[in-house]
């Protein structure tokens, strides 16, 4: 399996071996060891091309390697426990973040690593907030809701040291801009704190300043 030339932890290769992954795709061969070695990371992919393990593999290393615990705190003032999440992973759709969460569950099989998902929709809200509360390292979630329970107060960003937003460009067309903007500011740590990886699969002038603004001037660019 040439995912085990990867510098990747024995029980991470474990769950890449149950997936099924045996060549990693494009996408994964370049940009797992960018983010391994701690690179901000522009990626041209497309659905299909495997980046989410691409960003998912080396969170979830970092995650084990560095024995994190999920980080929680009471917020007082709201009365509730608020979490420290280490990663945020911005979709655009909810249908692209539950696919996330998915992976995410199975690369972190037999590890600690927690992932808690937000998404719109009343009905669903309870729910996510009842599961996040067992504590969470990575937060996958849609920019609206996000920037909901951050603001509600059960979710703080100060901690969070990678950011991924999947899907730039359709997060764009979908007029996220604002929100995402928004996010970064919510107390988020600056771009030279933070690990940075933006995935989209076309790359226009706006993508272009969006990943002037929020990458690393030596991000490594994936076309
Ligand atoms: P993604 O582009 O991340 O949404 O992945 C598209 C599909 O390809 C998903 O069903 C993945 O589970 C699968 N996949 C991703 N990487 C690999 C790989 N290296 N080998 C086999 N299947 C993969």
């Amino acid at each position: 399996n040439e995912f085990h030339d990867a510098n990747l932890d024995d029980v991470i290769k474990m769950n890449v071996d149950k997936s099924g992954y045996i060549k990693p795709t494009p996408v994964q061969k370049h940009g797992i060891p960018s983010l391994l070695s701690g690179r901000d990371l522009m990626a041209c992919a497309q659905t299909g091309s495997g980046k989410t393990a691409a960003f998912l593999l080396p969170i979830i290393q970092h995650i084990v390697t560095s024995g994190l615990r999920p980080y929680e705190e009471m917020n007082q003032q709201a009365r509730r426990m608020k979490q420290f999440p280490f990663a945020l992973i911005l979709s655009p759709t909810r249908e692209l973040a539950i696919q996330i969460h998915k992976e995410a569950t199975k690369f972190s099989y037999c590890t600690n690593v927690m992932t808690a998902i937000f998404y719109g929709g009343k009905e669903n809200y309870r729910d996510q907030l009842n599961k996040s509360r067992y504590g969470c390292h990575i937060v996958i979630a849609t920019p609206g809701r996000l920037i909901d329970v951050v603001n509600q107060g059960y979710v703080s960003l100060e901690q969070c040291k990678f950011l991924v937003l999947d899907e730039a460009d359709r997060m764009l067309d979908m007029g996220f801009e604002p929100q995402i903007r928004k996010i970064v500011s919510l107390g988020l740590p600056d771009k030279m704190a933070r690990q940075t990886a933006m995935f989209s699969a076309t790359f226009p002038n706006e993508i272009k300043k969006l990943a002037e603004d929020f990458l690393k001037p030596n991000f490594v660019h994936l076309a």
